[in-house]
């Protein structure tokens, strides 16, 4: 008789999910119902994200500040961060690169330059 390798239960939804002793951080979840919750998770942290970048242009733009670049810094020994410079007049590409380099990115391209508008 062959021994099943891994058990499987039901999910809430009907679905066939695995057995919590080898589910790891699934829990009591079939990949579709975990999936769905992970993507809804990111939806609304993305959602807060937007908000808290829009009040900050806000403030920013009430300090006479009328563009961001938004860039991604690609430094060495460090994950990759975003960050967001803003000005006052619509920068050239070597104030950007100026910008950049004191942040030690590598990469001088990967970035974009947004308006701002009042709200
Ligand atoms: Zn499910």
């Amino acid at each position: 008789m062959v021994q099943p390798i891994l058990t499987l239960e039901k999910c809430k939804c009907g679905n066939n999910r695995l057995a919590n002793q080898y589910a790891g951080n699934r829990e009591e979840q079939c990949e579709t119902c975990w999936t769905a919750e992970w993507k809804e998770d990111l939806d609304k942290y993305i959602a807060e994200e937007i908000q808290k970048e829009r009040v900050r242009d806000q403030a920013m733009y009430a300090d006479g500040y009328r563009y961001a670049v938004r860039a991604w810094i690609h430094a060495e020994g460090r994950d990759d961060y975003q960050v967001d410079f803003y000005c006052k007049e619509k920068p050239s590409t070597e104030y950007i690169s100026q910008l950049l380099a004191k942040e030690g990115c590598r990469q001088k391209n990967d970035y974009k330059v947004e308006e701002l508008k009042s709200e």
